[in-house]
Parts: structure tokens; C-alpha cells; sequence
């Protein structure tokens, strides 16, 4: 296994930050990763890079985890479960299921990153995230080399939050696989208006997974930028959540603020929105920028470096802050 010296993380970080890593190696079983933890103090486990936010050269060992393999462990005539290795990329998994009519995920398509990421932050899109099909996580334990298997309620999920972000869990825990319970005889989810109307316009009135899956592509496509043309991480913020009095305290600047009940007594107000009414969609500032379509996207434009970028993420943070009195946090891993 070649350990690399000084090497530059541009094209390992969907930003494209060019940061570098005092060492980096690529990993392909749990045997390679232990050899290199034993060496290596906390290093940085990379999957897709698309959830982070790279601000400096990092003195650490980086690891990306290209540890593949797909695996169906067990199945009757409702469910199949299935193991799938961290390393392997998320929307090709998504495109395995969706092929064999097998559902849960396609509302999670086109999603970037790794499947073993995606228990990190719960991925979510379109009114499903990863807990709704989750049985359980194994995981490298880096303080002590054994492997613990953390059961869907174990994993503490939450919006955007799993126990793996949690202090004394963060950085500590290499997931090695995700196990998932995908339906067979799948209901498909189109709650969400965009979803909808795009079946609709497609004169799609009983959609099934494949539908959906396409139709979420689609909206994606147009939507969201592409990284590899226009460096960014997805949303760089969590939607608040606010209690009702909280909500009122908004609603008293701005009328006609959307919001989606979260949990009674709390709703969620879009972070997009709140930026775009601060005034910063399509905005820039040197280098960096919210994307005109979604101002919850940071851009960067091109040689930005991260620092720049958490800085503008800053500013706009502030701003909203001071118009609406909402503390927005961010959704991305910042280095
Ligand atoms: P990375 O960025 O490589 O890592 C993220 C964090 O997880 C880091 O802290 C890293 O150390 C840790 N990590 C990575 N792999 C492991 C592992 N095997 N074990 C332990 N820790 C690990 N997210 C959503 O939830 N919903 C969306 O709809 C969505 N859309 C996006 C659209 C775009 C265009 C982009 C760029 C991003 C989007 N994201 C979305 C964010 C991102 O794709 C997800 O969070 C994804 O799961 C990150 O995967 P990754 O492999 O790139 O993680
Ligand atoms: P959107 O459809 O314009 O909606 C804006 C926000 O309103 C979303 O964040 C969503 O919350 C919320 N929302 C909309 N309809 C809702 C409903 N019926 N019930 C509850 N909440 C609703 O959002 P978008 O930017 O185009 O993104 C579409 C989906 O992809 C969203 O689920 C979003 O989270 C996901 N996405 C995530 C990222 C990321 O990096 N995390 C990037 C791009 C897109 P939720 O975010 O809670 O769904």
C-alpha cells in the first residue's frame, strides 16, 4: 500500500480546494486501514469529499476508502437485505436497487459521496432519508481495532445527524458497510412538490421506483450545480428548526416565511430561502458565491481556497442572523 507525501486534495474534495495532505493513502479492506491506524494517529477517513470543507493543509494522514463490494445477505418474497461496503459510490448503489424494482433509496438518487458517509449525516432528499432503510452499520473502532455493529437505533438518528458526528464517536469510527432492508413491492414517495410536478409533466399518474428515480435525476440536473464543473458541497447549511414562538418572532419580518412541520411544537424553515431573502442568491464576493438556482449552495468559482470559502459562509451566516435573529449551522464538515 503507497503512503503519498504532500499531496494536493483538489481533486479528492467536490469544492476542489487545493489543500494538501502531510500523507495519503487509499485503502481497499479493513486489514489495510487497521495496518495504517496502527501507524497514524486520528486520521481523516475521505469518501466522496462531498461533505467537506477543507480550510488548511492538513497535517494528518488522509485515507480514502475504496473498499467495494455489494452484497445481498438475505431476501423473501417482501424484502431483501443488503450489505453494501463503504467504499462503493452511493448513486450506483441507488442504480443497482432501482434495476432489480427493489425500493427505499430512489428518492436518494444522484445523491454524491460513499455509502459508508451516508449513515454520517442521515442523507436525506425528497422527503426519505437513509435511516428509513438502515438495519445496521459496522464500524472500525480506532480506538480499540475491534469492529461494533450499531443497530438502526443505535445509530441516534436524527435530521442531517447520526451518532457518528456526536463527540467521542466523531473521527473515532471507519464504517466499513451499511446493511439495508429494500421492498420489493415498494409504495413510491412523491410528497415533495418538485417530484410531483415533474411526474405530472410527464403525464406519469402511477409512478414506480424508476419514475421516481429518473425524476429526481432530472430535478437535480437543473437545480443543482454539477461539481465537477462548479466546486461546491451541496447545501452548506442545516434548515433551522424553530419552535412555534420562535417561528411567530420570523413571521412577524416575514409574512409569508414557508415552513414544514418537524415534530409538534417545532417547524422547519428552508435555509435556502432565508439566504435568498437576505439578498444573497446569485451573489459574489471574490472568489466565492450562492448559487443563483439555490442560494443554500456555496460555490466556488473558481481557485477559491477554503478559507475564503468559510469565510463567505461566515458572512452570509451573519447576515441572516442580524435580519432574522436565526443562527443557521453548517451541514458540512469543516477541516
Ligand atoms: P465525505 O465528504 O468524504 O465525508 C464526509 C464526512 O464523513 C467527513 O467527516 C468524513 O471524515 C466522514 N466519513 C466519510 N466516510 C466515512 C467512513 N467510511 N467512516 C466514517 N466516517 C466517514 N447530502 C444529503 O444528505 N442530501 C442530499 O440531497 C445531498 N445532495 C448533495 C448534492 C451535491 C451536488 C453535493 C456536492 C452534495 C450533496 N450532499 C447531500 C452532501 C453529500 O453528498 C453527502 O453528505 C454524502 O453522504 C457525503 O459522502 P462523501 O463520501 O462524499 O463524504
Ligand atoms: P426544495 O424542494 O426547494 O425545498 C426547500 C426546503 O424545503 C428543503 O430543504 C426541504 O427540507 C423543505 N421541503 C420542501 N418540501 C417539503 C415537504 N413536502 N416536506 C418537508 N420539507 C419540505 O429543496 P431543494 O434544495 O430543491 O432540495 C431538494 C431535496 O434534496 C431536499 O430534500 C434537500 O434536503 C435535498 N438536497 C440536499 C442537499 C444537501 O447537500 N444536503 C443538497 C441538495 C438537495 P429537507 O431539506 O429537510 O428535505
Amino acid at each position: 500500500m503507497e503512503i503519498l507525501e504532500n499531496y494536493s486534495l483538489a481533486s479528492w474534495n467536490t469544492f476542489g480546494v487545493d489543500q494538501r495532505a502531510r500523507y495519503f493513502a487509499t485503502v481497499r479492506d479493513p486489514e489495510e486501514f487497521l495496518a495504517l491506524a496502527r501507524r497514524f494517529e486520528r486520521p481523516l477517513i475521505l469518501g466522496g469529499g462531498s461533505n467537506i470543507l477543507i480550510t488548511r493543509d492538513l497535517d494528518v494522514l488522509v485515507i480514502k476508502n475504496e473498499m467495494k463490494g455489494i452484497s445481498v445477505i438475505g431476501e423473501d418474497a417482501g424484502f431483501a437485505r443488503v450489505r453494501v461496503n463503504g467504499g462503493e459510490n452511493w448513486h450506483q448503489f441507488v442504480q443497482w436497487a432501482v434495476a432489480r424494482g427493489w425500493g427505499g433509496v430512489e428518492n436518494l438518487s444522484l445523491i454524491p459521496g460513499t455509502v459508508g458517509a451516508a449513515p454520517m449525516q442521515n442523507i436525506g432528499a425528497y422527503g426519505v432519508e437513509i435511516k428509513d432503510v438502515v438495519l445496521h452499520v459496522e464500524a472500525l473502532d480506532l480506538e480499540t481495532g475491534s469492529i461494533s455493529v450499531f443497530q438502526k437505533e443505535e445509530c441516534r438518528f436524527g435530521y442531517r445527524h447520526s451518532i457518528f458526528k456526536e463527540a467521542g464517536y466523531k473521527n473515532r469510527f471507519f464504517i466499513l458497510s451499511v446493511t439495508l432492508q429494500l421492498d420489493k413491492h415498494p409504495q413510491v414517495n412523491t410528497r415533495y412538490a418538485d417530484v410531483e410536478k415533474k411526474l405530472l409533466e410527464q403525464h406519469i399518474e402511477h409512478p414506480g421506483i424508476m419514475d421516481v428515480h429518473r425524476a429526481v435525476i432530472e430535478i437535480r440536473q437543473n437545480k443543482l450545480p454539477d461539481p465537477a464543473r462548479l466546486g461546491n458541497a451541496g447545501s452548506f447549511f442545516k434548515n433551522p428548526v424553530l419552535t412555534e414562538k420562535n417561528y411567530q418572532k420570523l413571521q412577524s419580518i416575514k409574512p409569508d416565511a414557508p415552513h414544514y412541520t418537524f415534530q409538534p411544537g417545532l417547524v422547519k424553515v428552508p435555509a435556502g430561502w432565508l439566504i435568498d431573502q437576505a439578498g444573497w442568491r446569485g451573489r459574489k464576493a471574490g472568489r466565492v458565491g450562492c448559487y443563483e438556482k439555490q442560494a443554500l449552495v456555496i460555490v466556488n468559482l473558481g481557485g477559491a481556497t477554503g478559507a475564503e470559502i468559510r469565510d463567505f459562509a461566515l458572512t452570509v451566516q451573519e447576515d441572516v442572523r442580524q435580519k432574522f435573529g436565526i443562527q443557521l449551522e453548517p451541514e458540512i464538515n469543516i477541516w
